[in-house]
């Protein structure tokens, strides 16, 4: 008969039922719902009284906590554990990391630490086996303490994960000044629909944390739609009925004997130019520009060969302009979008700029695909940087613009300027184009052949000044003349010398401009003076 027991009952036979073994620790698996593998366990505290039956920790634990004994109970259990580590290990049974729960209590208590590590030693178990999970709430008591124990931990070895993640409001300031290897995040203190108010605060807090690359586990998980929003936002560590209740040491056994398991993903190194916890805080200038003020922006990882878009910022989505939804990004694998070429363009980009650690500029096509518009094809100029590394995982930042229109304005270009190729010949005209954006001058095949200039001249009109081409004495005349078109002015033909012999030409430019009127481009032609007259 299950009967519930008193406070004074408890405290009575509290000894006693640690030594005969009533208190006790069940399992439950941690999983990758991606793949289905355990990738842990956490062991959770049980009380089985021979006469009064089953006790529950939500009535128990307080009155140990009240009585000053659950540090003892919290040894057992870590105890316990260690001897069923020591069990696998002997029995040569897979073994995955157990995380033991650690109560405030014990984090007031000096040396448990160090009574821990007695534990461990004498059980010669690995400390990457053993995790240690702390709560939230500890942190109430004062932030340094539990930083130092924290410190203290780490530097025995021990993985911490921050229990109960969400459950306070202080949720987010806490988790910016410990610095945990795991959240857990508690679905039940963030339930209500997974699409409303509860989803938007998980997405954002996933989000934040891969960024700086702490894995999320997600707890009191009971649905395959809990399960499956999780992962479309790119949390796939799962801990919850859905996939087993706390089980009893046999039944866990017979699990890791059948299951593959995997080990938990290392924390990611961010790169030093980068400071993770105002990256993290979503208040912090990072985020504000992450979301307000860089264009079209995405985080995302690469590893041997696999890319997984983490995170992407409401003008992302605008600048491939095919209405998608955060989590048709998310939840997809970006390389469907790619043909082999750009694909293999793209990828070189990325290996470029692993081994560079610079910024990388590439152009490629994808073909998108969104439930409003549809497949559509588009040409994304990208700006890629490393900013994190874990192993052969790296972390990029990526800003895109999307240049479709850009693209196929210049393929027309082109096309063109084969078809009047032969007629600039015969008209001695010399012609090129600018643009405004990023200074680049793409000269007729005429001007590259005439005056030696490269297909396309970077920061012009610098090195033709800097050549002789153009004069020093008009250099500044034709800085300005180029402002002015930027700034939309048409200006009127205008002559300038050119090279050593100022050979005197007359310039024309007509501008091109977006659908706001804003210049883009200038088109320039140069034709000799033919009068002979020379420029002084
Ligand atoms: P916790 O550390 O957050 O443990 C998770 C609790 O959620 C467990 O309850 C587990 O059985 C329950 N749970 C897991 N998946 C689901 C789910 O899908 N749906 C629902 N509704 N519940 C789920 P449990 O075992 O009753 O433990 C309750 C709390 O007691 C624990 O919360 C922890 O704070 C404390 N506790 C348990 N064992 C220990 C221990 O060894 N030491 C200390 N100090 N505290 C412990
Ligand atoms: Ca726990
Ligand atoms: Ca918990």
């Amino acid at each position: 008969m299950e009967r519930k027991m008193t406070e004074q009952e408890l405290v009575g036979s509290f000894f006693d039922a640690m030594r005969y073994g009533h208190i006790y620790a069940v399992y439950q698996p941690k999983m990758n719902h991606s793949t289905g593998r355990m990738i842990g366990a956490e062991a959770l505290m049980r009380w089985r009284d021979p006469e009064n039956g089953m006790q529950y920790p939500g009535d128990f634990i307080p009155v140990l906590e009240k009585n000053d004994l659950i540090s003892r109970a919290d040894l057992h259990v870590f105890e316990v554990v260690c001897r069923f580590q020591r069990k696998c290990l002997d029995m040569e049974v897979p073994c995955v990391p157990i995380s033991i729960n650690m109560s405030r209590y014990d984090i007031y208590r000096k040396n448990y630490t160090d009574e821990i590590e007695t534990i461990r030693q004498r059980y010669e178990i690995p400390v990457d086996l053993l995790h240690v999970e702390i709560t939230e709430s500890s942190a109430i008591g004062g932030m340094e303490l539990v930083s130092s124990v924290l410190e203290d931990l780490h530097h025995r070895g021990y993985t911490v994960e921050m229990d109960d993640f969400g459950s306070g409001y202080s949720s987010l300031n806490v988790l910016k000044d410990l610095d945990v290897d795991v959240i857990k995040l508690d679905m039940r203190f963030l339930s209500g629909k997974v699409g409303g108010r509860g989803g938007t605060i998980i997405s954002s807090i996933v989000q934040m944390t891969k960024w700086l690359g702490t894995p999320v586990v997600a707890e009191g998980v009971e649905t395959v739609e809990q399960a499956d929003y999780m992962k479309s936002i790119g949390c796939s560590y799962i801990q919850g009925y859905l996939y087993s209740k706390p089980i009893e040491e046999p039944e866990f056994l017979q699990k890791l004997r059948q299951l593959d398991h995997e080990p938990v993903v290392a924390a990611m190194d961010l790169i030093n130019t980068m400071n993770s916890c105002r990256f993290w805080d979503p208040n912090s200038l990072e985020t504000l520009i992450f979301n307000q003020y860089v264009g079209g922006a995405a985080i995302f990882s690469y590893q041997r060969g696999k890319v997984e878009i983490l995170r992407v910022n409401q003008k992302y989505m605008k600048e491939l302009g095919m209405n998608m939804t955060e989590k048709e990004i998310l939840g997809c694998d970006p390389w469907m979008w790619f043909d082999e070429e750009n694909h293999k363009r793209y990828e070189d980009a990325m290996l470029n700029a692993i081994h560079s650690r610079d910024e990388v500029t590439s152009e490629s096509w994808r073909t998108l695909c969104s439930t409003i518009c549809g497949t559509g094809r588009v040409c994304v100029r990208s700006e890629i940087r490393v900013i994190g590394q874990a192993g052969d995982q790296y972390l990029f930042y990526c800003l895109v613009k999307n240049i479709t229109a850009e693209k196929k304005r210049y393929d027309a270009m082109y096309d063109s300027e084969l078809r009047f190729k032969a007629a600039f010949e015969q008209i001695n005209v010399y012609a090129w184009e600018y643009t405004f954006s990023n200074k680049q001058m793409r000269p007729c095949f005429r001007c590259m052949r005439d005056l030696g200039l490269p297909a396309v001249v970077d920061n012009y009109p610098e090195p033709l000044i800097r050549d002789g081409i153009i004069p020093l004495d008009y250099a500044d005349m034709y800085r300005n003349l180029l402002r002015r078109l930027e700034n939309g002015e048409d200006v009127p033909p205008t002559i300038v010398p050119l090279t050593v012999g100022r050979v005197p030409f007359t310039f024309r430019y007509t501008i091109e401009r977006d659908e706001n009127g804003k210049p883009l481009k200038a088109f320039g032609s140069a034709t000799i003076v033919l009068d002979d007259k020379k420029c002084e």
